[in-house]
This record gives structure tokens, C-alpha cells and sequence, in this order.
């Protein structure tokens, strides 16, 4: 299990709150700037498992957000146990799922286009590799492809269905895979990574003197964000712990021996996520209105970068 080295409890003074939070990962230094004082920013509840709700906070310095009470590394299994988790399942369960299945075969082209715009090797590496989708369609673009997965279940799954080897985070961690890589990609995965030092120095060797790190996380900067609050479903929480924004993502990223080189967006994102927030929120979950939702922040993020529902990053060593 993947470990991480924030867990203080020292800024909560009060013993209520320590009692609160006891089981709660607590995280008193901003990973971008190391500022010690966070402002609240949103409450969220868990819509998918729990129902428990989390507190998302705002570092004062660089307005960094992040989950402020997660779950302990070794408790976040239990978050992750359910067949709506679409982005781990191949089921075709219900219009949304169908939806989903459909845009991720569009999604598979467009993804391909980013990585051989940017890369010249063949050798990649994903992280967060479910059950190979993405893989075996870049294993028959004649890529040589591995994986990282954290499911065994998944790991099976891929190498039953697509002969292709995927590794557990504490095998990429602990160094096991040996062979170095011409990109590496991270899709909404990141935000789901405790240990991120590790993973960055990990990466950091694990990637060719020209290779490429491709992260692609959610924007609460985005227009279907502030429309839906509580309910939009790039917070995600518990599951979600990071919730980076260009300017902070740059900084994260050049304190870790990287250099952001480009930034793209993902077009389908703000449809998809107005779609399912809208089913969290139980109101106007009627198809063409979430939609219309989603296509105003498809259009506002045309105007404003800033904006996008999903940004794809792309790093080199520097
Ligand atoms: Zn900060």
C-alpha cells in the first residue's frame, strides 16, 4: 500500500477536531509552496460510496486546493468499491455508462494524436492502466506498452485480455520496473496519487533524457464547476486529493526537476462531467440540458484556456 509522509495532526488544536480527524489523513503543508495556512473552500460530500462529506481547502499563499480530511492511504480501498466507478469498469450498464463507453472510443484517436504529436520512441508506460483499454488500442498503434495498475482484479483482467503486463504502484515505486520509458501517461489519475514525491522521482528516472510525462487532470476552474458546486464531479472526493490549476501545477511540477512544455485540453470532458454531476445533483438530469451546460463550458474554455473542464499536461525533464 502506498504510503504517504503527511499525516500530522498538530495544526487541529482543539481535541474535538483531533477526535474528528483521527482516521483522516491530515496535510499541513502545501505541496506547492509549503505555506502552512489553508482557507475553506468547499465541502463535498462523497456522492458515489459513502455519502460522508469532505472538506476541500485553499492554501493562503498559492490558493493550491486539496482535500483536507482523506482517508488514510491504507482506508481508501473502501472508497473505491463500487460498479458506478465507470472509469475502472467495462460494464454497459444505463445511458450514462453507454455514453461513457462510446466517448472513450472517440477519446482513444484524440489521445493517440497528443502522444505521437510529442513523442518519436514507442515505449510507454500508463499508470492507472484499469483493465488495458488504452493500452491494447496503442499496443495495435505498434507501441510497446506496460502498465500500472493498483487493482489486481484489473492487472489480471488486462493480461487475460490483451496479453499486457501491468505493474502495482508499490512495484513502480520500489523500482521494479526497470526499463526506461519515452512516455508516460497519467489520465485523471494523478489526483488520485498519495504519494506523489515518490512517484515523481520514480518518474523521473523512469523517463528517457527525451521523453515526455503526460498528466491529464480535472479544472475547478472550469464553467460546469462553479454551475454545479458541490455536485461536479471533478471533486470527486475522497478520491480525489489535488485539485491543480495550471499556475500551480507549473510550480509543483519545476520543484520536481520537470519543465511544463505544453498544455492541451480534453474536448468530450465538459459533457461528460456536466452529464454526471447532474446525476449526482438528482435535478435537470435530462440528457440535452446537461448538454447545454456542458457546451457553454466547451465554448467558454474556446475564449479562455483557463477554463477547461480537463487539462492534459505535458512534461519534460528539465
Ligand atoms: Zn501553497
Amino acid at each position: 500500500m502506498i504510503l504517504c509522509h503527511h499525516y500530522y495532526i498538530e495544526r487541529f488544536e482543539t481535541l474535538e477536531r483531533n477526535k474528528i480527524l483521527e482516521n483522516h489523513l491530515i496535510i499541513n503543508t502545501c505541496p506547492v509552496c509549503k505555506g502552512e495556512k489553508f482557507k475553506p473552500s468547499i465541502a463535498v460530500p462523497d456522492w458515489l460510496v459513502s455519502n460522508e462529506t469532505f472538506n476541500i481547502v485553499a492554501c493562503e499563499s498559492c490558493d493550491f486546493r486539496f482535500i483536507e480530511n482523506a482517508p488514510l492511504p491504507e482506508n481508501a480501498g473502501k472508497y473505491y468499491e463500487t460498479e458506478e466507478y465507470v472509469e475502472h469498469s467495462d460494464t454497459k450498464k444505463g445511458l450514462v455508462n453507454i455514453i461513457y463507453h462510446f466517448a472513450r472510443k472517440r477519446m482513444m484517436k484524440y489521445k493517440q494524436r497528443l502522444i505521437s504529436d510529442v513523442t518519436i520512441g514507442k515505449k510507454l508506460l500508463d499508470i492507472g492502466s484499469g483493465s488495458g483499454y488504452f493500452l491494447n488500442y496503442m499496443k495495435n498503434q505498434n507501441y510497446n506498452v506496460t502498465g500500472v495498475e493498483i487493482s489486481d482484479k484489473a492487472v489480471k483482467l488486462c493480461k487475460e485480455k490483451y496479453d499486457i503486463t501491468a505493474f502495482s504502484p508499490t512495484q513502480l515505486i520500489n523500482g521494479e520496473i526497470s526499463e526506461s520509458f519515452d512516455v508516460v501517461t497519467m489520465w485523471h489519475v494523478f489526483e488520485h496519487v498519495y504519494s506523489y514525491d515518490e512517484y515523481f522521482e520514480r518518474l523521473h528516472s523512469g523517463l528517457s533524457d527525451n521523453g515526455t510525462l503526460i498528466i491529464a487532470m480535472p479544472n475547478h476552474q472550469c464553467f460546469e464547476a462553479s454551475y454545479y458546486g458541490k455536485y461536479w464531479n471533478g471533486y470527486d472526493t475522497p478520491r480525489h486529493l489535488w485539485h491543480f490549476v495550471p499556475d500551480t501545477f507549473r510550480r509543483f511540477v519545476e520543484a520536481r526537476g520537470f519543465k511544463l512544455v505544453k498544455m492541451k485540453k480534453l474536448p468530450l470532458d465538459p459533457f461528460y462531467n456536466s452529464m454526471i454531476s447532474a446525476s449526482y445533483k438528482k435535478r435537470f438530469t435530462f440528457l440535452p440540458f446537461t448538454f447545454f451546460i456542458g457546451l457553454i463550458s466547451w465554448f467558454m474554455a474556446l475564449f479562455s484556456f483557463q477554463k477547461s473542464s480537463s487539462i492534459v499536461y505535458f512534461l519534460q525533464k528539465k
